[in-house]
């Protein structure tokens, strides 16, 4: 009932495909319940999974590597927030993606009462974002997260958490990694200026052991 009086707080996660957005905002999550990892990736791949509208227009964006319309992933996102309740921090990974979007997560959070506390880029070079999608592996079941070498599964295959088999994201093979890099470039690089004109950017180094990145990120808002 006092819900209202709750402040929910949004820490942004910014940064390439393959950055390690949703490895590190997953752990950040696991450790405190009083934060709430929520991926624009993970509900449009579960949207297209459940063939909701949505998801049948978003599937074949995907599928190329290029973004869902502003529209589509906006209203998904606005709905997601608003349904949730009580008081916790969001870590926002993959959204926004464009300008238009963080013109979107403004409205959105003013309609929550929600306040945009830090927007953290996870700093990244090409050369290890390449190599991170290429050895990035999946669960289809949990949706936990894997790579080949640098967070191998105990059997090699087989999701930890339940049992599944390990399999390769449709939008991880060559061609589309290289026109989400282009993408990534062209449409989500300003937003980084838009959140650095506020003075709520935070830069990481994201090219280090998952543990160091994962203490840097947590001091980057506190
Ligand atoms: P990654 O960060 O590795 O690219 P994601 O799971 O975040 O992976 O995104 C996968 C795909 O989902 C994107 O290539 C895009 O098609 C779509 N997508 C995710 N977030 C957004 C967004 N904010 N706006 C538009 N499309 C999105
Ligand atoms: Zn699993």
């Amino acid at each position: 009932m006092l819900n209202y009086l709750a402040v929910m707080k949004i820490v942004i996660f910014l940064g390439a495909p393959g950055s390690g957005k949703g490895t590190i905002a997953g752990r950040l999550a696991e450790a405190d319940a009083a934060l709430r990892h929520v991926s624009s990736g993970d509900l449009l791949r579960d949207a297209v999974k459940r063939q909701t509208a949505a998801g049948v227009e978003a599937a074949g964006y995907m599928k190329r590597g290029e973004l869902v319309p502003d529209a589509v992933i906006g209203q998904m996102i606005g709905d997601y927030l608003s349904g949730m309740a009580g008081e916790c921090t969001v870590l926002l990974d993959g959204f926004p993606r464009t300008v238009a979007q963080a013109e979107i997560l403004d409205a959105v959070a003013g309609r929550c009462g929600a306040e945009l506390t830090a927007a953290i880029l996870l700093d990244v070079a090409d050369g290890i974002i390449v190599e991170r999608i290429a050895g990035r592996r999946v669960c289809p079941k949990c949706g936990a997260g894997y790579h080949v070498k640098n967070i191998p599964p105990r059997v090699a295959g087989i999701c930890d958490e339940c049992g599944a088999g390990l399999v390769i994201r449709k939008d991880d093979n060559p061609e589309t990694v290289k026109n989400r890099l282009a993408v990534y470039k062209a449409q989500t690089v300003p937003v980084i200026e838009f959140y650095g004109t506020r003075g709520l950017l935070r830069r990481v180094d994201g090219a280090g052991l998952i543990d160091d990145i994962v203490r840097m990120a947590r001091r980057a808002w506190a």
